[in-house]
């Protein structure tokens, strides 16, 4: 029954590769095939070839013909006893939003107008592909608009197809008519997008619509991912012991150590004598690197944090899962002497605290408040002050390096952290925004590679949303021709590609080989060797850009249909009675308005359609000619089939009135439901098949509530066992329980249909399973445990807001190419990929990553370094085939000091915990730990070795762009997914598995160390800031107020302190006591406090993707349980290590290794 036989094998371009026959080949790898271009438009001119209205396939029905499977409204369900046709009385139509916005600019029209008018009638625009071509016109919408294009036009000039060709050549910089504004807010393109110059379209998230300003969007904030410029905290940060110079000027010296309580127990193995086997003179043998002074010096190096104390069990019995050992009962407290330590004459910061049993934290009065109930006090030998800490290494990058733009010109520049606001200028690689690595220096040879065990790891963001000051990429024609690439490797043009011979020729910067510039694209060289029109083109200066795509990057060569989405909800007992039907329809009304639009659309080219199930399914034909919606029930789910083509996908604007009037009855119909069960695999088959029928790719919104019981395809069972926790069968937890949705997700994303999924949770329904369809075609997983409307309402409808909204490619396939040496070898991520090379994602959206590891496959050199090359085709959301291209430059070192130097934390944290997710996968969950543990012991000890400068035996010294990952690794590892408490669920973990994989940077960083505020520091004045704390309960007052966010929650916590006015101010009531720990959001009070607090929630739930849930913590209420989860240095319920204890166990880890 399918229309469209042609399976997608996901090569759509690189190497020609055994099987790879689901596209034409012509013109596909790069190379120009005669005959092709010809013929490319050809479809594109008319009605393509069997597109229009085909005979309907196998399997599919006549709009009213439908029940040849499907049966009338089954008696047997609680499906209403409708006719099919009769729905209900037809509503009033409401106005038409999209005609009343002024006529628009077209988007882009490298074609010429003359070349679209090309006879469609309107009544087949509805299906057509909206060509790039034209100034669109909106099919049968109620105001045609045929204006001439006022956009200035970077593309070919509207002259015909065939004369596209030499016209780049000709193209020039200078004009600065730019883009008009797009009459809105939201992540338009604004007016910040540079008035380039030449032949291309400024492009990218810029070019979706935002609401114009007299639309009155639904309350979502877009989220940049960027703390607002306007907010710099002011450090007032006591770092008390802190006595080396200060932390914050010594970026550039690699090595930070914690300087070490001179240990300590005396069965330490860091004491002197060596009971551990380290002898005595320290077993540093590395050279002291240039520039390194030898120990000893005061100040030479000033980060170092000198020796750890041994923690008092680390040389007793062997650690139990991860840090048992930790809390055993303390050793006798031979508080070590100095002797030995030259405490911070290394530079190092710290100081020791003996053991203090009455050592007494921030909270005066309350020594060890909220500690876990240890029998005896653990004795605290090492100040946390005196340790790393990632709040002061949050803001000396700030203050270093927030002021000063990031210009990517340079190779190998490690950017600025990813909590520090900066402006990137492109100047040749792609911004951080896009690409992040774990090092910015690679080692030359594997050799190195595997002595230093820093895994080689980018994190992608093709079409991550830049702010609106910054240029989103250009959109680059080559005409006919397609995109100028490799001859050999197909790499596409980029800014290292070096022209030769004149200009004729040019030498691929990945894989060498020389390729003829075609006479279209000729030009020549400067005295430089660079050629004359380099700022005139993207692809030969920027980092990052787009090129449209030709017809040979397309399935079965025809340019693909606008994408569809397809609304589908669970109308099952549950659904309705929690008031869930009825709040997504009436959402679905106005959010319809705001479908994603290119560039200056007037409207949306995506279709929508929508279906209702529970054990069955109704299909809904909207077609705007109908005077009600129809019904069509499809009761047979096991061989799922849509029973309508026509009227089933619908334009918004066309069928506004129908459609409104069916999301009118829907929850009418169903409120009487008793049914309870529903089924899963049938409505992602039903989505699919519907897409596949309009030849289209889309993306499926699937609201659903429970575990699939009813009979059907991928039924499942309830096998939740929370008895596997630690056993080598928890694995099982994180593995679907069978594989019928693998196959499925393959299926869909050869069809480039995207399913994301909102789940509504009362008891366990397997996300591990239901996830793995939108898991693999690049979807997200939202959930909302024990729904309840009043106070979940906001966040979902937040979410769903912004997820129907945000950018989103489609039918996409990524390649990263590299230069000769390196290779990506390993992927992480949202995506499906049936080869080793190609990741394939039905879906793409602006927030999610993809991660890559890259191994060595040869030497590298240090003259030429490293180059990737990251290349996304994929359908834009009204049509458009185009490329992004996202080039980074990388330096390559011999010394493993330069590739410690330039490494970055966060991101290879980003990385581990990937890795590690994935890890549960196949191994027992303590496994992982260890793994974790140790990749990292070596990577310290690596450097330890040979990096740093001879010191003793007893200090942990930290490369300085390092200093941070025992405090980060420990968040990992006592994280959810790899040591859940007992409140944490088999979904929860699923579903955090499934969440952290697609994370980027920013997210993993909040999500690993959450951000604590004391709000009651807030200046209500200004715009800044309070400065952020470390997350531990030492920290915390009991006078005063924080806010806690990690990405999904944010807690606000009240200390019994508080004063009463700041509890009246911020929560209106009298009392601590009167605070209700149920609120979801703050009352909104005219008071500059709760002001300051609501604008800070607002700004924080702006930054990130998804809406944060938010918690009101009462000190000592029950719920502060779930919050002291979340102060991440302090030891976990859960039996995960305290920052200190942890550091002191890596300590012991490394001197293993290097004794
Ligand atoms: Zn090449």
């Amino acid at each position: 029954m399918s229309v469209n036989q042609q399976a997608h094998t996901g090569l759509p371009y690189g190497q020609p590769q055994p099987g790879y026959q689901g596209y034409q080949q012509s013109g596909y790898g790069g190379q120009q095939m005669p005959g092709v271009h010809q013929s490319q438009y050809g479809a594109y001119n008319g009605p393509m070839p069997g597109y229009q209205q085909p005979a309907p396939p196998q399997g599919y029905f006549p709009p009213l013909g439908f029940p040849l499977k499907g049966s009338p409204a089954s008696p047997n369900s609680d499906t209403p006893a409708l006719a099919p046709n009769i729905l209900g009385a037809l509503r009033a139509p409401l106005p038409t939003s999209g005609a009343a916005v002024p006529a628009a600019q077209p988007a882009y029209s490298q074609f010429g107008q003359g070349d679209v008018q090309n006879g469609i009638t309107s009544s087949a625009v509805q299906m057509q592909r909206p060509s790039a071509s034209q100034p669109f016109i909106p099919g049968t919408a109620p105001t045609p608009v045929s204006q001439p294009a006022t956009f200035q036009q970077y593309g070919p000039p509207p002259t015909s197809v065939q004369q596209l060709t030499n016209h780049m050549a000709g193209m020039q910089i200078g004009s600065s008519t730019s883009a008009p504004p797009p009459a809105g807010l939201g992540y338009g393109l604004s007016t910040s997008v540079p008035s380039a110059s030449g032949s291309f379209t400024a492009t990218g998230s810029g070019l979706y619509a935002s609401y114009s300003s007299s639309q009155t969007p639904p309350s979502v904030n877009m989220s940049h991912g960027l703390p607002p410029t306007s907010l710099s905290p002011s450090l007032s940060l006591t770092q008390p012991a802190f006595s080396g110079p200060p932390m914050s000027a010594q970026r550039l010296p690699q090595a930070a150590s914690v300087v070490p309580p001179p240990c300590s127990t005396g069965i330490g193995p860091s004491s002197y004598p060596p009971t551990a086997g380290a002898p005595r003179p320290p077993t540093i043998q590395g050279s002291p690197l240039p520039g390194q002074v030898p120990t000893g010096l005061p100040t030479s190096q000033p980060n170092h944090v000198s020796s750890l104390p041994p923690h008092p069990a680390m040389s007793g019995p062997p650690l139990g899962p991860p840090m048992a050992g930790l809390q055993g009962p303390p050793p006798p407290p031979t508080y070590p002497s100095q002797s030995g330590y030259p405490v911070q004459q290394n530079g190092s910061f710290g100081q020791v605290r003996g053991p203090q049993p009455n050592y007494v934290g921030p909270y005066p009065g309350t020594p060890n408040y909220g500690s876990q109930p240890a029998p005896p006090p653990p004795p605290k030998r090492l100040d946390p002050d005196s340790i790393p800490s990632p709040i002061q290494v949050i803001e000396d990058d700030k203050n270093n390096r927030g002021s000063e733009p990031f210009i990517t010109g340079t190779r190998g520049q490690v950017p600025p952290l990813v909590t520090t606001n900066f402006l990137v200028k492109d100047q040749g690689n792609a911004s951080p925004r896009y690409i992040r690595c774990t090092s910015y220096n690679i080692p030359c040879t594997s050799d190195m590679a595997k002595q230093s065990q820093v895994p080689l790891a980018a994190v992608i963001k093709p079409l991550a949303t830049l702010p609106t000051n910054e240029a989103p990429p250009y959109l680059v024609d080559h005409g006919e021709p397609g995109p100028l690439r490799c001859n050999r490797c197909k790499a596409y043009m980029c800014p290292f590609m070096q022209f030769i011979e004149g200009g004729r020729r040019f030498q691929c910067c990945f894989c060498s080989c020389v390729t003829e510039v075609p006479p279209h694209y000729f030009q020549h060289l400067d005295h430089t060797g660079r050629r004359v029109d380099f700022y005139d083109r993207p692809e030969l200066s920027l980092g990052s850009y787009e090129f449209l795509a030709t017809a040979s990057y397309c399935k079965n060569n025809k340019f693909p249909n606008p994408p569809a989405f397809i609304f589908m909800i669970d109308v099952s007992y549950n659904a309705v009675k929690s008031g869930l039907v009825r709040l997504i329809c009436e959402e679905l009304k106005s959010l319809l308005d705001y479908l994603p639009r290119e560039g200056n659309m007037e409207e949306s080219a995506i279709r929508v359609g929508f279906v209702t199930y529970n054990k069955v399914l109704h299909f809904y034909n909207v077609k705007s000619s109908l005077a009600q919606p129809q019904m069509m029930v499809v009761s047979d789910v096991a061989d799922m089939f849509v029973p309508l083509l026509d009227g089933f996908l619908v334009n918004v604007n066309e069928s506004r009135t129908i459609i409104v009037s069916l999301l009118d009855q829907i929850p009418e119909m169903f409120a009487d439901t008793r049914e309870t069960e529903t089924v899963f695999a049938p409505v992602i088959q039903a989505g699919m098949e519907a897409l596949k029928a309009a030849e289209c790719a889309g993306k499926l919104f699937i609201f659903h509530t429970s575990l699939p019981i009813a009979e059907a395809p991928g039924k499942l069972k309830n096998r939740d066992d929370r008895k596997l926790i630690n056993t080598d069968k928890e694995k099982t937890l994180f593995q679907p329980q069978t594989s019928f949705y693998s196959n499925l997700a393959k299926d869909c994303v050869a069809q480039g249909c995207c399913v994301d999924l909102f789940l509504f949770p009362n008891q366990y329904l397997d996300v591990a399973t239901l996830g793995v369809v939108p898991y693999q075609t690049g979807g997200s997983i939202y959930k909302y445990t024990y729904f309840q409307l009043e106070t979940d309402q906001e966040r979902f409808l937040n979410d769903l807001r912004k997820d129907v909204q945000k950018e989103v490619g489609f039918d996409a396939v990524m390649r990263v190419r590299t230069s000769t040496g390196i290779r990506a070898t390993d992927f992480f991520g949202a995506f499906y990929m049936s080869n080793t090379t190609d990741v394939e994602l039905a879906g793409l959206d602006c927030d999610k990553t993809i991660t890559v590891e890259f191994k060595h496959d040869d030497k590298l050199s240090e003259d030429s370094g490293a180059l990737l090359q990251c290349a996304l085709l994929y359908t834009s959301c009204a049509g458009q085939r185009r490329l992004r291209i996202h080039n980074l430059s990388l330096n390559c070192c011999t010394q493993l000091a330069d590739l410690y130097r330039n490494c970055e934390t966060d991101t290879l944290i980003n990385y581990l915990a990937k890795f590690a997710y994935r890890g549960v996968l196949n191994n027992p969950v303590k496994t992982v730990r260890d793994t974790l543990i140790n990749q990292c012991a070596q990577i310290l000890a690596c450097y330890r070795k040979n990096c740093a400068s001879p010191s003793s035996a007893g200090q942990l010294i930290l490369p300085e762009c390092m200093k941070l990952l025992p405090v980060y690794l420990n968040c990992v590892l006592k994280s959810d997914v790899l040591q859940p408490g007992a409140e944490v669920t088999t979904d929860d973990r699923a579903y955090i598995r499934q969440l952290v994989s697609s994370m980027d940077v920013a997210e993993t960083n909040v999500f690993f160390y959450p951000r604590l505020l004391p709000l009651t520091k807030a200046d209500v004045d200004s715009d800044t800031l309070p400065a952020a704390i470390r997350s531990s309960e030492e920290r915390l007052s009991k006078g005063d107020i924080y806010l806690l966010e990690n990405g999904l929650n944010v807690f606000v916590w009240v200390g019994v302190n508080v004063q009463q006015s700041l509890i009246q101010n911020l929560f209106g009531v009298s009392s601590f006591s009167h605070i209700s720990s149920t609120l979801s959001t703050l009352p909104v009070l005219e008071n500059p406090f709760s002001k300051k607090v609501r604008s800070i929630i607002d700004m924080f739930q702006a930054q990130r993707s998804r809406h944060m849930k938010l918690i009101i913590v009462k000190q000592e209420d029950k719920l502060e349980m779930l919050f002291r989860h979340f102060l991440v240095e302090d030891k976990s319920m859960s039996g995960g290590a305290s920052y200190v204890d942890f550091l002191c166990h890596m300590h012991k880890e490394i001197r293993q290794l290097l004794s």
